[in-house]
């Protein structure tokens, strides 16, 4: 069967594989149907994962092979590639993304991913899709499980205001999931002027402003409550903090989330009079990605919107939307989701 690999640094291939996963025990088998890209599919083409790696970790699709669980061959169901113990302190206290054995076995991270043809996932993190639900949505919920894994770290208040300084996939879903929690103004900023406007489309975004907006810091010292922000999301990995501490009010939370630059620089005389919590987000428990596919099943249009290219699984067009994305300088996608055929 076809599927498409990493051959080289910054290069898709097309490939035979003959090792077709194997349901059984904790596994069943998907044969994937539609797969994200995700901004951490970049450091795989980068060569970590090695050579021969298939990524593809956001995905939905049809059940192959139950397995011992209860599934039907051809029924409709998105997964989480998670693979943690159930055993550890970790697990049983419903944060399984701090789990040792979590990336082992992780189809898409350490195992084939969805970029091919079928991946092998933990039985007990499949969730069966509705009917009326499109099955690119189901790619999606990772993602947006893991926005709202760093919004909640926020303890958000129904009507507070929020910031999310970045504007890229991550930062607009943690826009939408803020808002469906109940927030106040979302306020966004984000470098590129054409993903600005995108994200001024957005009915859950209050305003987005780039950057390179001649008039960015009246704009946002307009933007800002009273006493700053209670609530600040980076989704971008800024290096520079004491931008987003100047922004924050007394006693606020800055959540870091994401793959963040290596390192990040400021002030501790303002972190410490505004007594301010800083807080890192690791992908995601259980829990958040149960009710981020609630979400995400109860606001298929909000989320459909998210998606802005749909695009063939061969090696060709994989790594033209890799170009693209990480590559080009002008990226003005959102989501791109790869479709396999049925
Ligand atoms: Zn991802
Ligand atoms: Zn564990």
């Amino acid at each position: 069967m076809r599927t498409v690999v990493i051959d080289e640094l910054r290069h898709f291939k097309d490939a035979e594989s003959t090792e077709m996963p194997k349901a059984g025990g904790k596994w069943v088998t998907i044969k994937t149907k539609y797969c994200a890209i995700c901004g951490s599919d970049n450091m795989f083409w980068n060569g970590f994962g090695g050579m021969g790696f298939t990524p593809g970790h956001e995905f939905s699709g049809y059940i192959e092979d139950p397995g011992e669980y209860g599934f039907t061959k051809g029924q409709r169901v998105l997964a989480a590639e998670f693979n943690s113990c159930g055993e550890c302190e970790f697990c049983k206290s419903g944060r399984e993304q701090l789990c040792a054995q979590m990336m082992v076995d992780n189809p898409g991270v350490s195992a084939p991913g969805a970029y091919g043809p079928y991946v092998r996932v933990r039985g007990d993190y499949v969730i069966p899709m509705p009917d009326d639900m499109p099955m690119q949505l189901g790619a999606i919920v990772e993602p947006v499980a893991v926005s709202l894994h760093g919004v909640r770290y926020l303890g958000l208040k129904p009507g507070e205001d929020v910031l999310v300084s970045g504007n890229g996939p991550i930062g607009i879903y943690a826009a939408a999931t803020a808002k469906l929690l109940g927030a106040g103004k979302v306020i966004m900023t984000g470098r590129s002027l054409s993903r600005t406007e995108f994200c001024n489309t957005f009915d859950f975004v209050d305003e987005c402003i780039s950057v390179k907006e001649p008039d960015y810091e009246e704009k946002l010292k307009a933007l800002t409550p009273e006493g700053g922000f209670r609530h600040i999301i980076d989704c971008v990995g800024v290096d520079d903090y004491d931008g987003l501490i100047a922004l924050a009010s007394s006693g606020a939370t800055i959540v870091m989330l994401g793959m963040h630059s290596p390192r990040a620089s400021f002030s501790t005389q303002a972190l410490y009079f505004k007594e301010l919590s800083i807080k890192s987000g690791l992908y995601f428990s259980w829990a958040d990605y149960k009710k981020a596919f609630e979400m995400v099943r109860d606001n298929q249009g909000m989320f459909l919107s998210t998606i802005t290219s749909i695009i063939p699984d061969d090696a060709e067009s994989i790594q033209a939307a890799f170009v693209k994305l990480f590559a080009s300088g002008t990226n003005d996608e959102c989501k791109i989701v790869i479709e396999h055929e049925d």
